[in-house]
Parts: C-alpha cells; structure tokens; sequence
C-alpha cells in the first residue's frame, strides 16, 4: 500500500484522510511558561538536534510537492527562534506554487516586532493566544509574559492588515469568569476568537482535572449573553463556529475531550527536531532527519513520509475524568505545536 496518490498528488492515510495540512513547531523553547503547557523547571530539546532553518525549509517543500497545501508555523513560541523570519521570506516563495496558506500561531510577545515583515510575507491570517484580559491573571497563567505587550503586538498585527484569531484556553475558576467579556472585546477588534479544552499532554504542576472546563459547560454559559446560531465556516481546522447574533463575530469551539473531530482529521505535524507525529494525541512518529541528512536527493525523506502516513491512527484517547489523571501523552503540546 502506498499513502501517495500520484494521480491526485496527495498523501492520504488508512482511513481515507487526504494530509493537506502540515504543522511546524520550529522551537519548543518559549517566552512563557504557561501553567497548562508547561511545567515551571522545562527541560527543552538539546540545541544540537534541532533542524536548521535551511532544513526545515527542505522539508516543508518536499511535504508541499506531496500535496500540502497549509503550513502553519508553532512552537513552542515560533518567533523566538533566532532568524526565524528568513524561514517565512523562503516559504513565502511557494504561495501560490503549491502552498495556498502559509500562517502562524503566536503568543504575540513579538507581533509588534514582526507583524509587517509577515505581512509582507504572504501571511494573511494568524492565531494569538489569550487566555484572559486581566494583566494579574495573565502574568499567572503565563508566569512569564506582559498582557500589554501582547495587546500593543494585537494592534501591531491590525495595523499590518493580518487577520486575527483569539485562541483562548477554557479554565476552570481562571478565565470562566470573563468568558463573555473575551468574546466581546475580540469581537469589538474584529477578531474570531475559538475556545480549547485543555490536553492532558505532558506534566505539569496543576492537576489537569482543575484546570478542564469542558466547552459543553462553556457553551451553556455563553448561551446566557449571546443568541448562536451554527454556520459552515471551514478554516480548515477542528474549531466549529457559530456566529453570535449580539456582535456578528464568530466563535469557535475546538473540543478534543467532549467531541472529537478525528474522523476528519488532515494533518501531521513535525517537530523542531525533524520527527513527525502522525496524531497530537499518540506516541508514535517517524524520524524525518536522518533521511533528510542522509542524501541530497530527497527519495529516502519522501518514502519515509509516506510509510509514516500508513501509519497515522484513526484518533487520539484523550481524556480527564478524575482528580490525578496522567497525561495521554509525556510530550508537552510544545513540542509539537497547538
Ligand atoms: N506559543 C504559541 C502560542 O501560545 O500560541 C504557539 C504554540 S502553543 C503550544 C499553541 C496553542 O496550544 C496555544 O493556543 C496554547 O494555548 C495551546 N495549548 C498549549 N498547551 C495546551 C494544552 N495542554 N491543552 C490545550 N491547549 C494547549
Ligand atoms: Fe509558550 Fe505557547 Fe506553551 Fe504558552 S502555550 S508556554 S506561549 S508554547
């Protein structure tokens, strides 16, 4: 069995999933420690194995000559990685020649910094993690990180014509209190804004069973200040929207716990390192830079992502349903990006 259609020029999985879509954590390092991300004390990726720019490059065409069409660069925190933008300049140069969307996720602390040089990239449109708009709650979430640093990288964004999406992270008895707030500030600026159940990836301090508030329950409490109403709008990701018929915006709900989406799942996602997870929430990956290294043809890299395609499994298992439930998987989400 082979996972590339030649005719069709996709990758496609067991199930019958086309993989149009590639993820590219180019760091786990960050400039935060968020509380459901991250433990306090990170032990990070050595630098000695992370792929180069340059590398990453080559691997992002080789996935985009097999039928990718999105990239999303993630991390950890993408724009920390030193030169990071000579990666967008180089991928920039497929819009159009296969790529159709090249985008990012970003906790903002940089935006302010490089919202134009994205811009000027062909990125149209990126994801900003909020989780709150309270500067004391916000410093205790991301136990690093300014909200006003991260606000002035919004407007930064604005400026430079980026469309936003609020990415925001339910959590019990931190933002449930200010939920309709969010959605009304993110829809005042224009913005989307999609709410995450928590994943149990990795160890953290809290318990995750504290942190998860499912989106069923968030729902509910949206329903009080806002009349939503379903509609199809694909962004070619998990979230499923509705528009709220107070503010016209949308919002978004991606829920891995209550209601999963594997059934239409169309993407991979590859490591700072070079391995390749065939699911956010399983073990297995496929080690893409000792084929990459091993010659400059690029054969050995193009059958091994086709082997690891076959191998890309109907779902993950996520689930937190006590007080001590261990993570579905050791790697933290930084590592292979949200
Ligand atoms: N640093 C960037 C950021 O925060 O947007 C990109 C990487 S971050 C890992 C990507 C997304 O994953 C963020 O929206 C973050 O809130 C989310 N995230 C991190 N850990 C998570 C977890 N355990 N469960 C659910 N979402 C998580
Ligand atoms: Fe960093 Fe993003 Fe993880 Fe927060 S969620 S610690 S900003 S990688």
């Amino acid at each position: 069995m082979n996972a590339h259609n030649a005719a069709t020029d996709t990758i496609i999985d067991p199930f019958g999933r086309a993989v149009s879509y590639l993820r590219v954590s180019v760091t786990d390092r960050c400039d935060f420690r968020c509380v459901y991300c991250m433990s306090e004390d990170m032990a990070f990726l050595p630098k000695k194995d992370l792929l180069t720019l340059e590398e990453l490059d080559r691997l992002c065409s080789i996935f985009i000559d097999k039928g990718v069409k999105k990239l999303r660069i993630t991390g950890g925190e993408p724009l920390v990685r030193r030169d990071i933008m000579t990666l967008f300049r180089s991928l920039s140069k497929k819009l159009g020649n296969g790529l159709e969307e090249l985008t990012l996720t970003t906790n903002g602390s940089q935006l302010e910094r490089y919202a134009q040089e994205l811009a000027d990239c062909g990125v149209k449109r990126i994801n900003v993690s909020l989780d709150t708009l309270d500067p004391v709650k916000f410093r205790a979430i991301t136990r690093w990180g300014d909200l006003d640093r991260v606000l002035n990288g919004i407007e930064a964004a604005q400026k430079a014509g980026l469309s936003i999406k609020i990415n925001a992270v339910a959590l019990k008895g931190v933002n449930d209190g200010e939920i309709n707030s969010i959605v009304r500030w993110s829809h005042d600026e224009g913005m989307d804004i999609t709410f995450i159940e928590v994943m149990p990836m990795g160890d953290i301090e809290p318990d995750r069973y504290d942190q998860y508030w499912p989106l069923t329950e968030v729902k509910q409490h949206l329903a009080e200040a806002f009349t939503m109403a379903d509609i199809n709008h694909q962004t070619g990701g998990p979230a499923r929207y509705v528009r709220a018929q107070e503010t016209g915006g949308r919002i978004g709900f991606i829920t891995p716990l209550t209601h999963n989406f594997c059934e239409s799942c169309n993407r991979v996602r590859l490591t700072c390192t070079g391995m390749l997870y065939m699911c956010l929430g399983q073990d297995d990956s496929a080690d893409l830079r000792a084929p990459l290294r091993a010659s400059s043809s690029n054969d050995l890299v193009s059958r091994a992502i086709d082997n690891a395609i076959l191998r890309k499994p109907k779902g993950h298992d996520f689930i937190i349903d006590r007080v001590g439930t261990r993570p579905a998987v050791q790697r933290h989400m930084s590592v292979t990006g949200g």
